[in-house]
């Protein structure tokens, strides 16, 4: 089916963990008639987290799409993380799709993450709906979070419903449906049919002044935006709804407004409305700006790529996620330009490297369909790409394009893996090439002298996820040692050294010299070796053979094993001498030049530090700064949000390790706290000397 463009959403809907996100999205395909059975989340049978350690952990780590269709509309739900330790995520699914609907609970208000993903939201101008879930909670309060959401996000939430009620509907006075402000209606929902049916009725009277009061508040907001419906207001003129709707759209698209709902998705109320929002409120691909992107060739860079939504386009898309299972990667692809048709060849920019499309697929809740190609706008799962990983683009070989540019960060944790058994060694390997594929910003190696898997990744919750999905997923058994903190090594000065080989084997001799300087750098790449050797010293298949080995000695690691970073190798001089100095000579004299350098450049160790925001009652305010100085971390921001206060701190991540459970335990399980890498600064002095002994 060609898509439709003006009636496709792509959605993706945040919020922070426990508020609701993943039983709301259970209801909607529920609603939408793609998943038959309705899941649970305390039950760990819901749809979205198909990974069962998410199920588990009850948190959404990593993303799917799902399409399902309300109306005449299609809405692919953009699946996002809710765990700030996965920014990088976060920030790529809402780089994917066009609206969001931002679920809050109206017990908690606004906490941490939510404010997080806010913030990334305005960075990306993605436009929003409001969903004040678990109106059914003791203590649930509309107007104490509807005010949260404009004081504390800096935002203009306008609500378009109010709930009848507050609290668990078999007390008096619990929520017994919601006031539709556009319609004027009340809309109460049959709990029999699991929210299936629902009637729609005249406001009750008990609620008439308050949603008066409600639709003159959303009008007037309103009028700010349009002329027509202020004239109407002063007028005192009944405004059209298709007209209150119109403007809220428009308002919405430009980020003037934030809709706002409410209802309690557990006890099944108010989830259809939320999809009508959608559709009425959220962009359709062609609302958004024509994506930008850049010219792979580096002498082009700078001349930004533009790509209108439309088929007729070259082909570009993202691939926004890499889901591998047991036979086949499934890369999920948002196409912002052109027309994807399965069998067609499409180039990767970053591998130059032409990719097969071999087949496309609409994933569903409970079900996968097949198509022949997907339209501009679109998002789909595709099968056949073999060397693209999350992040990368796919484009028309012809109009070469890059979407995203792939700087992963640096990973700061590490961890010693071992399968149970030596037969399950290659089964691991494979497994950690898979994994790898689709979280980029994890990585798997072999420690040479040890022989052990080492994994890295950008914190203890993320190893954590990791080694659990070796489990859960590839059926592998491991054991783990303690993470570790993954030091940096860099230089202190710069020095110029020789590397000599030498070798006599009966007649033949091997010889080669190199000059190298080395020294502290602070550019764009960790590592970079510089040739200025003069013509002619070196034959030109040597010279190359030279640098190439310079910077394999250097990826290797320094003085203390960790990897070098921060550092520049410059080659000054070789010697040449016909018949002697043949490759292997100047391999080991490249090699013997760097450990010269390295040694006599005096070691730094840097350390990674990471930035921590830490959301606390003020109760346990000293508490939590007492065990940060102890931590000998520095507080750079204090600030009160409503009757929270919010932390700042930088910290070495080696003296962070287990914070988790320490954080829990100094606020009764009251303070969140959200973690990630930051810079890498020289480490103690007792720590290098530790290590060098
Ligand atoms: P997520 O972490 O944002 O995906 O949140 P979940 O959907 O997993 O919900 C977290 C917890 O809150 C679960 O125990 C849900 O059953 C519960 N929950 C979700 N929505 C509601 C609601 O509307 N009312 C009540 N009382 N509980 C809810």
């Amino acid at each position: 089916m060609p898509s439709d463009l003006p009636h496709l959403r792509n959605i993706g809907i945040v919020a922070h963990i426990d508020a609701g996100k993943t039983t709301t999205t259970e209801r909607i395909l529920y609603y939408t008639h793609t998943s038959h059975a309705m899941g649970n989340v305390d039950e760990g049978t819901t749809t979205t987290d198909f990974i069962e350690e998410e199920a588990q952990r009850g948190i959404t780590i990593y993303s799917a799409a799902i399409t399902c269709r309300w109306n005449d509309y299609t809405i692919n739900i953009i699946d996002t993380p809710g765990h700030v330790d996965f920014t990088a995520e976060v920030e790529r699914s809402l780089r994917v799709l066009d609206g969001a609907v931002v679920v809050f609970s109206a017990m908690e208000g606004v906490e941490a993450q939510s404010e997080t993903v806010w913030r990334q939201a305005d960075k990306y101008h993605v436009p929003r709906i409001c969903f004040i879930n678990k109106m059914d909670r003791i203590g649930a309060d509309f107007d104490r979070t509807f005010d949260q959401i404009r004081d504390r996000l800096g935002s203009r939430p306008m609500a378009v419903q109010i709930p009848m009620g507050a609290g668990p509907a078999t007390q008096p006075g619990g929520i017994q449906g919601i006031i539709d402000l556009i319609e004027m209606k009340a809309l109460s929902f049959d709990p029999e049919s699991k929210g299936e049916n629902f009637t729609v009725a005249d406001i009750p009277d008990e609620f008439a002044d308050e949603a008066q009061l409600w639709r003159q508040q959303m009008l007037e907001t309103l009028a700010d935006f349009d002329d027509d419906l202020m004239a109407a207001l002063l007028e005192g003129e009944t405004v059209p709804t298709q007209k209150i709707r119109d403007v809220i759209r428009h308002a919405t698209l430009h980020n003037q407004i934030q809709p706002t709902l409410c209802g309690a998705a557990l006890d099944y109320i108010g989830v259809q409305p939320i999809l009508d929002a959608v559709c009425w409120f959220l962009p359709s691909p062609l609302d958004c700006p024509p994506v930008q992107g850049t010219h792979p060739n580096p002498k082009k860079q700078d001349q930004p790529q533009f790509r209108k939504p439309s088929p007729d386009e070259p082909l570009a898309a993202l691939v926004f996620k890499v889901q591998v299972d047991q036979h086949a990667d499934f890369c999920f692809v948002r196409v912002y330009s052109g027309t994807l048709k399965s069998s067609s060849r499409l180039l990767n920019p970053r591998t130059g490297k032409k990719e097969l499309i071999s087949q496309i697929w609409r994933v569903m809740a409970g079900s996968r369909e097949k198509i022949d190609e997907v339209q501009a706008g679109d998002i789909v799962g595709v099968v056949g790409p073999k060397e693209s990983v999350t992040g990368d683009t796919l484009c028309d070989p012809q109009r070469p394009i890059l979407l995203e540019s792939i700087t992963f960060p640096e990973t700061v944790i590490s961890m010693a893996v071992e399968p149970d058994s030596s037969a399950e060694r290659k089964k691991l390997a494979d497994t950690l090439t898979k994994l790898a594929k689709q979280d980029p910003t994890f990585v798997a190696r072999i420690n040479e002298e040890t022989g052990q898997t080492i994994i890295s990744g950008m914190g203890e919750l993320h190893l954590e996820v990791i080694r659990n999905r070796i489990k859960k997923d590839f059926g592998l058994d491991v054991r783990v040692h303690k993470p570790r903190v993954t030091y940096r090594e860099t230089v202190r000065n710069a020095v110029e050294a020789d590397g000599e080989f030498h070798r006599k084997t009966g007649d033949t001799t091997q010889y080669g010299k190199v000059r190298l300087r080395i020294e502290p750098y602070d550019g764009e790449e960790s590592l970079c070796v510089v040739n200025k050797l003069k013509p002619g010293v070196l034959p030109a298949e040597l010279a190359k053979v030279l640098e190439e080995s310079v910077m394999e000695e250097a990826r290797g690691g320094g003085v203390t094993g960790y990897p070098l970073m921060k550092i520049r190798l410059t080659i000054l001089d070789a010697v040449y001498r016909p018949g002697e100095t043949t490759e292997v000579a100047v391999q080991a004299a490249a090699k013997d030049a760097v450990r010269e350098c390295l040694t006599a450049a005096g070691v730094v160790l840097l350390e990674p530090v990471m930035r921590l925001e830490i959301v606390t009652p003020e109760a346990f305010l000293g508490n939590i700064q007492a065990d940060l100085n102890a931590r000998r971390a520095m507080i750079v921001n204090s600030e009160l949000r409503g009757d929270l206060c919010v932390l700042e701190a930088h910290a070495a991540l080696a003296q962070m390790f287990g914070y988790s459970t320490q954080i829990r335990s100094l606020s009764q399980g009251r303070a969140s706290y959200s973690m990630e890498p930051l810079r890498f600064e020289e480490a103690p002095p007792e720590v290098l000397r530790e290590m060098m002994e």
